[in-house]
């Protein structure tokens, strides 16, 4: 049985109280690892350490930090096949994805931000001689940074990565789904010479480890990715201390087909969006909108290359779908497709749990599922599912579609299919989302402004706008004497 362990003031460290919580291989159903179930006391010895750590992490140079940064991102390379094994065993998704998405874009992340640091600039204002304005940007102080467990690792380093980029020290809290790739990743710390204190990582439950950080007076900005229900509640607590807060949380993706597309591009396309990663990626496009004139045509297609998609063992190339995270997940997508049954929903694909043979037989597979003739103000579309399930819904015009597709709490991401130019500027221009796609989906340039609309977040980071969140800005106003 692994033990994961704490990594606070550069070690690796038990809980205080000794006790663990299991956790399981989803893609077997089976315990392999005890995580520390940690309390107050183990977030108070580390935000004391990363306090500690700020004083002298924030007086280094950008290119001290830059170096030490770097030599973390090649650190991650050098164990990158260990990374991917961890990642695929612990989310229970393909390999062939942890191989070529979740790994590198650690690293990425890193080496971006670290390189980022470098040319981050400031404002100044000139008054007509009279003074100069410019402006400062430090760092906060100790970050507090939350994440969740479809993207483990690569969502941790995209927070962890700009904060200490800016010179903050840090407390994360991975969840408690999936805590391994994380533990490696302290393991790293320590090789890569990262100063004790800098990264402290607390493993344990969000209910307790991470109420604990959002709720610290020593923690001055929360950085959280994760569900809308769990973004309230932390909005509701870090408000009462004016704490710095970026969320980014759930969504209801529309993705929207118009008839002048390339059918066959739009069915790949919509593969990719709705089920990779078994559907986990907050970006997923779960609502299908296809125009009438098209829409048995792209479906008949659609259906057949859904048919066509193995779910299986997470090693194996060949399984586009690996397992669902964990059993409450897997039961909650079930309870989720039931309902939509009830509510009249016609399950044209999947909708029932995979069962394999052998050492998986236990595992929470689900099939990847397609059903449509629910209206598009449903239960069913209008909250986030998070699995591999997606809604087909006609329309007719393209005033239609943008009201259906607007009809959420959500504001995440949409994705549109047209070879009409316009017609994709004048939507996109129209979705209220934080990301638009036309054409394609889930390209991601780390220097673009990300989050979500309405309930899907608060703020943006990415590029330059994480370094701006992670750092407070200070006017100093220069009076400049008309005479000698
Ligand atoms: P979650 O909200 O249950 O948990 C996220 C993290 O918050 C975990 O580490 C958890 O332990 C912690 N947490 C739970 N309760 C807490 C509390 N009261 N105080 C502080 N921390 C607490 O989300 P999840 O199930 O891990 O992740 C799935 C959700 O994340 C989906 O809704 C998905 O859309 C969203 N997500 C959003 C983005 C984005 O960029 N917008 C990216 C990935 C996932």
């Amino acid at each position: 049985m692994k033990k994961i362990k704490n990594y606070i003031n550069g070690k690796l460290v038990d809980s205080t109280n000794k006790r663990f919580i299991n956790n399981f291989n989803p893609s077997t159903g089976k315990k392999y690892s005890l995580i520390p179930d940690s309390q107050k006391k183990d977030v108070l010895l580390a935000v004391d350490s990363a306090k500690k750590a700020f004083v002298t992490w924030s007086k280094k140079t950008k290119k001290e930090r830059y170096e030490l940064l770097m030599c973390l991102a090649n650190n991650i390379d050098l164990n990158f096949k260990k990374l991917v094994q961890a990642e695929s065993f612990d989310t229970g998704k393909p390999e062939w994805l942890t191989k070529s998405v979740d790994i590198p874009r650690c690293s990425e992340n890193i080496k971006f931000f670290a390189t980022a640091s470098l040319h981050f600039d400031s404002k100044f204002h000139e008054m007509d001689g009279a003074a100069i304005n410019y402006t400062l940007k430090e760092p906060v102080g100790v970050v507090g940074a939350i994440s969740p467990w479809n993207l483990p690792l690569y969502l941790l380093t995209w927070k962890i990565a700009p904060a200490l980029a800016a010179g903050n020290t840090v407390i994360a809290k991975p969840s408690e789904i999936t805590p391994y790739t994380a533990f490696l990743f302290s393991k790293i710390c320590i090789k890569s010479g990262i100063p004790p204190g800098v990264i402290n990582i607390v493993h344990g439950l969000g209910s307790i480890v991470g109420e604990e950080i959002v709720k610290h007076k020593d923690v001055p900005i929360i950085t959280f990715t994760g569900g809308t229900k769990t973004g309230r509640r932390i909005a509701s607590i870090a408000a009462k201390n004016f704490k710095k807060l970026s969320l980014e949380l759930g969504g209801k993706n529309p993705n929207i087909v118009f008839s002048d597309t390339d059918i066959k591009k739009a069915v790949e396309w919509a593969i990719k969006s709705s089920f990779l990663n078994q559907g986990q990626v907050c970006l997923c496009g779960s609502r299908l909108f296809v125009e009438k004139t098209i829409y048995n045509e792209f479906k008949s297609l659609f259906v057949k290359r859904t048919l066509d998609l193995i779910v299986g063992d997470p090693k194996k190339e060949e399984s586009f779908l690996g397992s669902v995270v964990s059993q409450n997940h897997m039961k909650n997508i079930l309870k989720k497709i039931s309902e939509a049954k009830k509510l009249g929903g016609k399950v044209l694909v999947g909708g029932k749990r995979k069962l394999l043979d052998g050492k998986f037989k236990n595992g929470y597979f689900l099939e990847p599922t397609i059903i449509e003739n629910l209206s598009y103000l449903s239960k069913t579309n209008q909250e986030e599912i998070f699995g591999p399930v997606v809604c087909l819904i006609p329309f007719d015009t393209e005033d239609e579609v943008v009201k259906m597709a607007n009809s959420t709490n959500y504001g995440l991401s949409a994705s549109v299919f047209t070879n009409n130019i316009s017609r994709g500027h004048r939507v996109a221009a129209k979705i209220k989302s934080g990301i638009v796609w036309i054409n394609s989906w889930l390209i991601r340039d780390l220097r673009i402004p990300f989050g979500g609309m309405k309930s899907s977040g608060l703020g943006r980071e990415g590029g330059f706008g994480s370094l701006d969140f992670f750092t407070e800005q200070k006017n100093v106003c220069l009076k400049i004497d008309s005479e000698p």
